[in-house]
This record gives C-alpha cells, structure tokens and sequence, in this order.
C-alpha cells in the first residue's frame, strides 16, 4: 500500500490537466499523503475503466467523483498500452509534485510525540515525583506510558494512563540510591499509541534535599609562635572574618558574582552549605570553637600540627567537627610557603581537615600582601577539597577530569590575573572556580552546580563526612 497526497481540480475535462492530476496521485510518494491505493491494481483494471473508476473511489474515498467522467471519457478515447505507457513515464518524470487541496484524509498513523521534559528536579523525601510524562498523538489514538529502560529504571513506576512518575521507595537526597548515587536518577520511558506506534525519552530527575541549609560546625586550632608580638595569635575578630567569607561563598552571597561570565552564570551553585564555630566541644562541655596551643611542631613541612604530642593540636572528631588548623608557614624569608592544604574524604581521620597560614585567613591583618591570599578565600578552596572537589584543571592535560560535568576540562596554566575568555580543551577556562589553582583571590568566585553535587554524594558516601551532615555540636 502507498499512500498519497492528491490534488482535486473541480472541472477536469482538460485532459491536459487530466494527465496532471492522474500523475500526481498515481506516481507521487509523499510521506505524510493521503491517498491510499494499491498500484496494481488500478492497472490490472486499465481496461475496464468504469471498475477503475470506482476502485479508486472506494479506496481513495476522495476526488473521483469530479474527475470521473473526464477520466472515462479519456479512457474511452485512448485506451491501450501506449496511453498507459504514456501515464507511466510521465508519473516518474513528475512524481514528488504533490500539492494540497480539498482533499479528505484517510489518517495515516504516526506515533506520538513527547512534549513533557527531560530534566526535572524536586525535593527528596516523598514517592510522588511530581514528574508527569506527556506525549501528544496527531491522529487523536489513546497514549499509554511505561519505562522502557535507563540506569534507575527499577526505582520508578509510572502511571500508564496519565503518565504520573512515582519512585518504589522515597528518595533520600543524603543517602541516594541511583546507580552512581549522584542524585540524578536515569530512565526511558515510552508513550505508545493504539496502533503500537511508539516513541522513547530519556528522563533524568535530580533530586535536591528538602533539608535547605546544611551548618557544618568548626573547630580551629590556632597555632602561635612565641615571636613577633604574637601575631600568629590570630584574634577572634579575624577567625571571625573567615566565616563571613565562608558563608558567603558557599551561599553564594558574595558580591563579586558579576566576575563570572555570561556563559556560566546558570552553572553558578548555592551549595546550601555554611559554617560555624562549635559550641559544644567533644567532652559535651561549652565551647568557643576555638583551641590556642603555643606550636612546638618545628618545621614547616612537618606532620606535629595534628597532633598535641608533637607540639600541635589533635583533631576533634572528624566525623563531627570540621578541623581547621592555623598555623605558621614561614620559609627561611619569612614568607608563607604554603597558604592552605584539603585532605579529600576517606583519608586518616586523625589528620582530616585543613590547614591555612594566618595570613591567608580571614580578612583582617596580619594579612598575606600579595593580593593572592588576602580575601579568605585559601580556606573556600581547601574546605572545597575537604568537601571531595578537585581542581577544575589538572593544568597540564585535556584528559585529566574534576569528575563535575559544568566544569570545562582545562589544560591551562592560570595566571594570577586571567582575563575572559580563554580556551583549552576545546571550551572557555572557567578560571574564576573556587577550584582553580594560582588564581587571585579576587578573580575566584563561584562554585558550580555540579560541584555541589559532588558535594553532596560525597556526604552520603563517605561515612564521616555523612555523620557531619547530622552533626549537632554547633547551634
Ligand atoms: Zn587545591
Ligand atoms: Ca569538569
């Protein structure tokens, strides 16, 4: 069977116009036609024109009828092989000059077509996702849904009739059970119309957690030295403008938000995350947050921080503090040498947290003089490693990945002062990342989307940083 669009003409004894129209909708193939007719047919039945006539008129169910007589009286006058012949090689010299006309339809069946989304979020903690998936079907058939596939696919159940997604058991955005536990649950669902016409869409739904704000509680461990009027004895003031600086940039409340351009604003992330003194210390007595030990560690590179034997301080729980040691990093010239370290999850607990040389914490003097350090932002990064996030480049090599999708690879090296745009890797550097390396504090100023939920999976996968998720030590 074809099928075919045909053109009517209300008065046809030209046979000029005969031969059009009989090309037209004998020979002509057009996908989204009317007419439908069995070739053969029509040429089995060439001589007996009046059977022609009205096999046409029974299957096309349109036309003949105005051009009826003209075509008997064409056949009367030149009927045989040469005037079929003549109808042959016409049709497919014409063949693809279908217009529109006052024809009548005979519906030929397409499938449906999706309009509902792909991406769709919510919060965690109930089975409705809220998601409905929609297709529309042209020629009006009853649409039926059903997942078809996707990594999730088993988490989900879908309503056939309307189309309404629910999950088997509610999500939990602390503990999320997707195949990659990254919140984003995949699946294809299909939308097939009465005649088994079917079309597939793959849908992703993240899942956000309905808890807003997580309040991660600190414990810094100031380390002084005995020299220079004590000013490695940092004051409460200047711990204090650390965590204006940190509750800034992990809320995205910081004010320098129009560094970021056009292209990656959408990417730029509230993480939900912010930070505070301890209150309570790991004996359940009142605390300020705050430990002061004279450092007795003796060496810049040495590992005595950590721990109160070597001269440092031990770490409180780090299933349920955040540790931030200050310290002194002085080289030989009495410069910092190393502004911050992060340890990523999953590493020794005793040493879990970071460490920032006091004159790249917080915003009040002592401060680093290079503008490099001079913003607290060396502690956003370092807790942005604590937090499991990587550097955006890994600045030598395309190939090396930060493991966060709306974080362009990177092979560049970056100044302390890049200027906008600047590509490797085939995409603009996103040098203004929390996560970029040897960037000035003033030019970093944005976490992405995809690095707060690599922020969060780590929370519900790595046992520690989960318990902080809960931690009550702070109020
Ligand atoms: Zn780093
Ligand atoms: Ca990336």
């Amino acid at each position: 069977m074809r099928y075919l669009k045909c053109t009517t003409h209300s008065n046809n004894h030209d046979l000029g116009k005969l031969y059009i129209w009989l090309i037209v909708s004998v020979f002509c193939r057009v996908n989204d036609g009317r007419l439908s007719y069995t070739p053969r047919s029509i040429f089995v039945n060439y001589s007996e024109h009046s059977a022609l006539v009205v096999r046409f008129i029974k299957q096309g169910q349109t036309v003949m009828d105005k051009v009826g007589k003209a075509l008997g009286k064409f056949m009367e006058q030149r009927a045989g092989r040469n005037s079929l012949a003549t109808f042959f090689l016409l049709g497919l010299v014409s063949c693809g000059g279908s217009t529109s006309g006052d024809e009548k339809n005979e519906p030929v069946n397409q499938a449906p077509v999706f309009t509902s989304d792909a991406l769709f979020s919510r919060t965690d903690g109930v089975l409705e996702t809220g998601y409905k998936a929609v297709a529309t079907d042209n020629d009006g058939d009853q649409v039926t849904y059903s997942i078809s596939g996707g990594s999730d696919a088993l988490d989900f159940t879908i309503d056939g009739a309307n189309g309404a997604l629910s999950f088997v058991v509610k999500p939990e955005f602390v503990n999320p059970h997707d195949e990659n536990n990254d919140n984003v649950y995949e699946l294809e669902i299909t939308a097939t119309d009465t005649k088994q016409l079917s079309a597939k869409l793959t849908v992703e739904i993240t899942i956000e957690g309905s808890q807003a704000i997580v309040t991660i509680p600190v414990v810094v461990h100031v380390l002084y030295l005995e020299n220079t009027d004590h000013v490695t004895n940092i004051s409460e003031e200047k711990i204090l403008s650390q965590f204006d600086v940190l509750n800034q940039d992990f809320r995205k409340k910081n004010l320098d938000l129009n560094k970021v351009p056009a292209e990656f604003q959408d990417a730029i992330a509230d993480t939900g995350i912010e930070f505070k003194l301890a209150t309570i210390d790991p004996n359940g007595a009142q605390t300020t947050g705050i430990t002061r030990t004279l450092d007795k560690t003796g060496g810049l590179f040495s590992d005595g921080k950590y721990y109160t034997a070597q001269g440092g301080h031990d770490a409180w729980p780090t299933n349920k503090y955040l540790n931030i040691w200050v310290y002194d990093s002085s080289d030989r010239n009495g410069n910092a040498a190393i502004y911050g370290t992060g340890q990523l999850p999953g590493g020794d607990p005793l040493t879990d947290g970071v460490t920032v040389d006091y004159r790249a914490f917080g915003t009040i003097e002592p401060l680093i003089s290079s503008s490099q350090g001079h913003l607290g932002r060396t502690a956003t990064h370092e807790i942005g490693h604590w937090l499991n996030l990587l550097h955006i480049g890994a600045g030598d090599s395309c190939d090396k990945d930060d493991g966060v999708s709306d974080t362009p690879n990177t092979s560049s090296h970056f100044s302390s002062h890049p200027v906008h745009p600047r590509a490797s890797c085939g995409s603009n550097d996103m040098f203004m990342n929390f996560m970029a390396t040897s960037v000035n504090d003033s030019e970093i100023v944005m976490f992405t989307q995809g690095q707060k939920q690599r922020i969060f999976a780590a929370f519900a996968q790595d046992e520690s940083r989960s318990q902080l998720f809960n931690s009550n030590v702070s109020n």
